[in-house]
């Protein structure tokens, strides 16, 4: 089991709960070069990926490689693709 400081709850994406979810163990620092998707990284080994209503497929977790982003309210590092804190909600950018 992960520790607790590394479980996630708010959608990266929208800032809503969601179940939780852990930060992805694999880097994907090309996503969103050479047109690659999200679902260029579904299923492979390490990428995290969870549910959320704001999108009709499945969303990618966060990872700590190629971190962006510090979040003010809790300072966890959000890859730049995030537009919230996966820990705490608050919007980013
Ligand atoms: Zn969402
Ligand atoms: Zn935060």
């Amino acid at each position: 089991m992960p520790p607790s400081t590394d479980q996630l709850t708010f959608c990266i994406s929208c800032g809503e709960k969601v179940h939780p979810y852990s930060y992805s163990a694999t880097g994907y620092s090309d996503l969103n070069e050479y047109g690659k998707t999200s679902a260029d990284f579904e299923g492979k080994t390490g990428v995290v990926t969870y549910r959320c209503t704001c999108s009709p497929r499945e969303l990618l977790a966060p990872n700590h490689e190629n971190t962006g982003t510090m979040c003010a309210g809790c300072g966890s590092f959000m890859n730049l693709f995030a537009t919230h804190c996966g820990s705490c909600s608050r919007r980013l950018r």
